[in-house]
């Protein structure tokens, strides 16, 4: 069925003609409960009859389970394909780990509609990676070490998620939107840059988290552990639906920091940024007395990180992409 030029044969006309489709209420009573479901049909647009079209009637039957289900208030087939991949597991192990029969969620994702009780376990399991690894525990001796271990792991980087404050994951999705490419170290510096930039411009942090010295450069560990298995292109990852509409918490201000920052260090890899954090003040002062051995507990705090950067601004003026490029012009050059 194309956009333009819809016909079909209308039986009222005898012949073939363009139709129209629309929306039409029709009631259905399931289980002794009448329900309204909105319905798509097609119009013989010379008669006005409805006429029967390849392809609707499956479209309606899809139409009536989506609003049956959300009259409900159960799960839909989308939201069970969605908790399987967000913790890595099959079908069948799925339904063994929720303490459902080995069948019963291959029998959901083929279209039989789920109990309510179920249906509230499916969704508990979604949002709360800590009921699923309780749920994953309860069942440990029903599913193979392999399956239960991926599982297991995935929820917990999941729940990492939930240990990172909302600013600093509207600042993480705000990045994803702007860069098609990001790698775990590029990010962590990237985050760090915002930091500075934002509490040198605005006298106070952006998000609340404290990094520490690593033996790579400045880290946020849960952001470390939020994507520790991440892949280069985040649109594969599941982790991000959850992410997704985030950016739109952000400020104007702090949109506008993200951007300077994306633009001028954004454009150079992990390694490179790596360069210029060991090149900056914060950094040399957690190094000193350790030398290389660094201790990965060293706290990088945040009043630091605004100190060194008010320095900078007062400097290179760097609220202004200029600045930033001749900042870190200036860094690259620097022999460390
Ligand atoms: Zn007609």
């Amino acid at each position: 069925m194309t956009e333009k030029g819809r016909r079909d044969f209308c039986i009222e006309c005898r012949k073939e003609t363009a139709y129209l489709l629309q929306k039409r209420d029709i009631v259905k009573n399931i289980r002794d409960k009448d329900y309204t479901f909105a319905i798509t049909v097609a119009v013989c647009a010379e008669c006005g009859e409805e006429m029967s079209i390849p392809g609707l009637i499956d479209k309606n039957v899809q139409e009536i389970d989506e609003q049956y289900r959300s009259a409900e208030g159960l799960v839909s087939i989308d939201d069970i394909e969605r908790l399987m991949k967000i913790y890595k597991i099959g079908k069948a192990p799925l339904s063994l780990a929720l303490g459902f029969g080995e069948v019963t969620i291959p029998r959901y994702l083929e279209g039989q509609v789920p109990s309510k009780e179920y249906s509230d376990i499916i969704k508990t399991a979604i949002s709360s990676p800590a009921y699923m690894k309780q749920k994953l525990m309860e069942n440990r001796e029903k599913l193979t070490d392999a399956a239960y271990r991926k599982a297991f792991s995935a929820a917990e980087s999941i729940e990492s998620l939930f240990s990172v404050s909302d600013k600093m994951l509207r600042v993480i999705a705000y990045i994803f939107e702007k860069l098609e490419e990001v790698t775990p170290l590029m990010l962590q510096k990237l985050l760090y840059f915002i930091q500075g930039v934002y509490s040198a411009l605005y006298g106070k942090p952006i998000f609340e988290e404290d990094c520490r010295a690593w033996l790579h450069g400045p880290v946020y560990p849960e952001v470390y552990e939020l994507f520790r298995d991440f892949k280069y292109n985040p649109i594969d990852d599941a982790r991000f639906a959850l992410l997704e509409g985030a950016e739109d918490a952000l400020t104007d201000d702090e949109k506008r920091v993200i951007n300077l920052v994306v633009n001028t260090f954004g454009i150079y890899g992990g390694k490179v940024l790596e360069k210029i954090t060991h090149n900056e003040d914060p950094w040399m002062e957690a190094r000193k007395g350790y030398g290389d051995s660094i201790p990965s507990s060293e706290f990088l705090p945040k009043e630091r990180i605004m100190k060194y950067y008010i320095l900078i601004n007062q400097k290179y003026g760097i609220d202004t992409e200029a600045g930033l490029r001749t900042y870190i012009h200036d860094m690259l050059g620097k022999v460390s």
